[in-house]
């Protein structure tokens, strides 16, 4: 293999797929070649569909029909992801098969929701909108190495009831037992749906691989099946076609907790029904038929790169389990009411600076920072809590700062003082980098807005606007 090359895709793979897909074979070998299919899903809490597509820079594609709130994208599109609106967090950069997990798990506004393998955010970022921001969305990445990036997708998006942790599967479960209404396991898994826009999944595959991943989404799924109140879902979804780690991780289950049944999803053109016959072991003839009641997205049969997902149900035991478990107070790492002294500085802030106000029941202080909270939250014990809710500022001696993920919280016409500056401005890649510029107008904190979209902060002192961009989120192109 040349260094462009790219690698080919495992020959035993494609014998298995072969063998699975019989006569539809050639088409999804095919479809292997073509390039990747891109998606853009629209950031509802900020904007709808309509407005999006009038200030859209990019040519849209068709709606996804399984994901309302997404357009596919015509292939080879330059830097989408470094553009300002997505840095306001508009829209999020998505596979439209892995559109169909957050959509068939339908959580409602209000609900308590675990998305329990996060990162980096795109299944938690869908589930925030759908929720509308109200309710509770517990978004968990295992990995400290990639818990930062989920963090920060998060704040982009500008959800104010999520809260980010670090924990393994086992903790959350001992911890809150079935507290849930809806648990998302988005398993990792050998990506055998990624063959077409990761190289390194090619390189990566095989049987063994496939096997082991089976083993680790049994052990994640049985957990999280732990997680979920009675008569609550818990949807199971993987990027991969093996179905040792999708029918059989399904049906594992089932055996294991008869308190469990599939719950046939809706059945949108192009998917293919969940496949008992794919699996090698024997099972009992009327559960493995429940698992027709999975949906199989495919390549060759629509817009995606390949996805499987399964909605479960838990039954109910007994009628007084049917009811949510009661909640203690919000204790978590040490999380306050505001003491009167910044009450002050915070309402300060507040009449200068914003036409919005916030309630007070939401507020939480942890140190010298300020939080603003979901609308119910659980005690989280011990728990490394990475985001508990979105970062408004902190605390200073004599006054109070706004911090970046405030800014990107805040909707249109909410700050009193702002800079507009143009999309394709020089002005603005200024910004972006961490630049300083020169700007008359009234001194003090002013927002930074593209398009009227909070970006940032600055702060003008002068006729210079500092730059408060953080350095972590500049962009240099
Ligand atoms: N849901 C994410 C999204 O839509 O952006 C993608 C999740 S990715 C397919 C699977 C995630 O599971 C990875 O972030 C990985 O770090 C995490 N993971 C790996 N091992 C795990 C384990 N034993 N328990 C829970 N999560 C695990």
């Amino acid at each position: 293999m040349s260094s462009n090359e790219r690698p080919s895709i495992p020959p035993l793979f494609l014998d298995r797929m072969s063998r699975f897909l019989g006569e539809e074979f050639p088409a999804f070998l095919s479809a292997l070649e073509e390039e990747p299919v891109g998606g853009l899903r629209v950031n509802t809490l900020k904007l709808s569909m309509e407005e999006f597509q009038k200030i859209s820079p990019f040519p849209l594609g068709s709606s996804v029909p399984w994901a309302p709130s997404a357009f596919v994208l015509p292939p080879s599109l330059p830097s989408t992801g470094n553009h300002p609106y997505h840095l306001a967090g508009l829209y999020y950069l998505q596979d439209p098969s892995a559109m169909s997990a957050a959509t068939l798990l339908d959580p409602k506004p209000g609900d308590r929701v675990l998305d329990l393998a996060a990162a980096p955010g795109g299944k938690t970022t869908h589930l925030a909108a759908l929720m509308q921001g109200r309710g509770l969305l517990v978004a968990n990445e295992i990995k400290d190495k990639r818990v930062g990036h989920l963090a920060m997708n998060v704040e982009r998006w500008g959800a104010g009831n999520v809260v980010v942790t670090n924990e393994t599967p086992e903790r959350l479960a001992d911890h809150f037992g079935p507290y849930f209404d809806r648990v998302l396991v988005d398993a990792p898994c050998s990506g055998e749906g990624m063959f077409r826009k990761d190289m390194g999944a090619r390189l990566d595959w095989s049987p063994e691989m496939v096997t082991g991943c089976a083993v680790r989404q049994q052990n994640i799924l049985r957990l999280a099946a732990k997680l979920v109140r009675p008569g609550g879902w818990l949807l199971y979804s993987t990027c991969t076609f093996a179905p040792e780690e999708d029918e059989e991780v399904i049906i594992g289950l089932l055996e294991e907790f008869p308190g469990y049944t599939v719950a046939p999803l809706p059945y949108h053109p192009g998917f293919m029904r969940g496949q008992p016959d794919w699996m090698e072991r024997k099972h009992d003839h009327r559960r493995a038929e429940t698992l027709t009641g999975a949906v199989r997205l495919f390549p060759h049969r629509l817009r995606g790169e390949g996805h499987f997902v399964c909605a479960l149900r838990r039954m109910v035991e007994k009628a007084s389990l049917q009811e949510r478990q009661p909640q203690g107070p919000w204790r978590a790492s040490g999380m306050v009411e505001m003491d009167r002294g910044q009450v002050k500085l915070w309402e300060a802030f507040l009449q200068d600076m914003l036409a919005v106000d916030f309630p007070e029941s939401r507020l939480r202080v942890r140190g010298d920072r300020l939080y603003f909270t979901p609308e119910e939250i659980p005690e989280f014990g011990n728990f490394r809590v990475v985001h508990p809710g979105v970062w408004f500022g902190n605390f200073k001696k004599e006054r109070f700062e706004p911090a970046h993920p405030l800014a990107l919280f805040l909707r249109k016409g909410q700050a009193k003082r702002t800079l507009p500056l143009a999309a394709d401005g020089n002005e603005l890649a200024r910004y972006l980098r961490g630049e300083t510029l020169l700007s008359d107008g009234p001194a003090g904190w002013t927002l930074i807005t593209v398009a009227g979209w909070p970006l940032g902060w600055g702060k003008r002192v002068q006729g210079v606007m500092k730059n408060h961009y953080p350095r972590g989120w500049q962009v240099y192109s």
